[in-house]
């Protein structure tokens, strides 16, 4: 008996020792062209071989043990990186859409959603994402996350802000009698103290991002220039940030005009969200302190219509600010806003076409999901570009989207840390 033990022991040893030695799997992809997300010259044709979830070699020879996958007349690019989605929101063209996920939705269903959400998201070639808060539901963005880390659902690598900040009065659900308690969009704080404590609160509950809310009530002044109504005021904003950097943690600003973008940048957010109107010397500063603009173009036109009133006149703001950020340097880095639009109704990628048609050319595009918003969320070292060494995020599509941008919108392949998600 003692020794049959032994001998399945020994087995299980063996078995153990086998699995942790056995050598990573090696996969070749081939196809006519690679866009690497450095900016340089398309190669063409490609080969790019991975080992486990790493990228091994690049144009080299093809192993003899390598599973070989020939995507034929397609282009290799980098997994592709929204630096700006809910994946716990399903769409808020109205306020009544909004409150009936915050009101009639328990987090579990909201979760659930957004379990298929992160499942839209990388087959449309989104490798990464960078949750830019849950939108009232709490600290579930962190789980979402846990379960895609685990193994446990399908979904990018998640980059997550949790709830947000604002100020009393600042953010919905609103309009219902003062009797009546209800969840809010986000954690209300007022208030030096308050801010640094929620800051710290968030973090301590994983946040990896603070969000915040630099502005709301939009409308156009006299001077016809697009104006807001700011949250917080300068103390509270400069406490937010400073908290938030000195925990080693960066801020997003939701910000869209004059009010809400100087705030932000004078307490040294990191990120400007949406930007509808930025004045010129605000554009200036944004360069000079290095700051990114997350434009998040397509939902803007895809709620004007609903919306209404001052919305239908935002989209014509928005595009004019983005073409001058543009020619004046700002650093641009992709962002959708998905969640704002339900995540089914259309290709989050439509945004490429909204970049070149306002002024980028189709590569400056690609970049700003690439290159560009791996530098944003400070993981250049490890995804954005197709180079030796990094994560084998990799994503293919159809023909040269350099020719035809809305290539981006038909992504036929997907490997995310070595593992294939999705093929022709
Ligand atoms: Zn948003």
């Amino acid at each position: 008996m003692k020794d049959r033990i032994t001998a399945v022991v020994l087995f299980l040893l063996a078995t153990a020792a086998f699995a942790a030695d056995a050598p990573p799997k090696v996969v070749a992809l081939r196809a006519a062209r690679m866009i690497d997300g450095r900016g340089g010259a398309v190669v063409s044709p490609a080969v790019i071989v991975i080992r486990g979830n790493r990228i091994d070699s690049i144009g080299g020879a093809v192993p003899a043990d390598a599973q070989v996958i020939d995507l034929g007349d397609m282009t290799l690019l980098p997994g592709l990186i929204d630096a700006h989605v809910h994946t716990l929101l399903q769409g808020d063209i109205t306020s009544e859409d909004y409150d009936t996920q915050l009101f009639k939705e328990s987090l579990a269903y909201r979760a659930l959603r957004a379990s298929k959400a992160v499942k839209i998201a990388l087959g449309n070639g989104f490798t990464t994402v960078r949750d830019l808060e849950t939108e009232g539901a709490m600290y579930t963005d962190v789980d979402v996350k846990r379960a895609i880390n685990n193994g446990v659902i399908d979904g990018p690598r998640m980059v997550v802000s949790t709830r947000a900040l604002s100020v009393t009065g600042g953010y919905g659900p609103s309009g219902y009698s003062p009797e009546v308690t209800y969840p809010m969009g986000v954690q209300i704080v007022d208030g030096v103290d308050q801010a640094r404590k929620a800051v710290r609160e968030q973090i301590a509950h994983g946040a990896d991002w603070i969000k915040v809310y630099a502005d709301r009530s939009y409308f156009v002044a006299k001077d016809g220039t697009l104006s807001s109504t700011p949250t917080f005021n300068a103390e509270e904003m400069k406490a937010i940030v400073e908290e938030a950097h000195r925990l080693r943690h960066k801020v997003a600003a939701h910000a869209m005009a004059r009010p809400g973008i100087e705030n932000a940048l004078n307490a040294g957010v990191d990120s400007i969200e949406h930007g509808i109107s930025i004045p010129d010397d605000l554009l200036d500063m944004m360069v000079a302190k290095g700051v990114y603009l997350c434009p998040t173009l397509s939902v803007t036109d895809y709620v004007a219509a609903g919306r209404g009133g001052i919305w239908l006149k935002i989209p014509a703001f928005h595009r004019d600010s983005f073409s001058r950020a543009l020619k004046r340097g700002v650093k641009i880095a992709f962002g959708t806003d998905a969640g704002g639009f339900a995540w089914d109704a259309f290709n989050e990628a439509k945004e490429f076409s909204y970049e070149t048609k306002f002024g980028m050319t189709p590569m400056q595009a690609i970049q700003t999901a690439t290159r560009n918003a791996a530098d944003l969320l400070d993981m250049s070292d490890r995804i954005g570009t197709i180079e030796t060494g990094k994560f084998a995020d990799i994503v293919a599509v159809p023909g040269n989207p350099l020719n035809d941008i809305t290539a981006m919108e038909r992504v036929g392949f997907v490997m995310k840390d070595g593992n294939v998600y999705k093929r022709p």
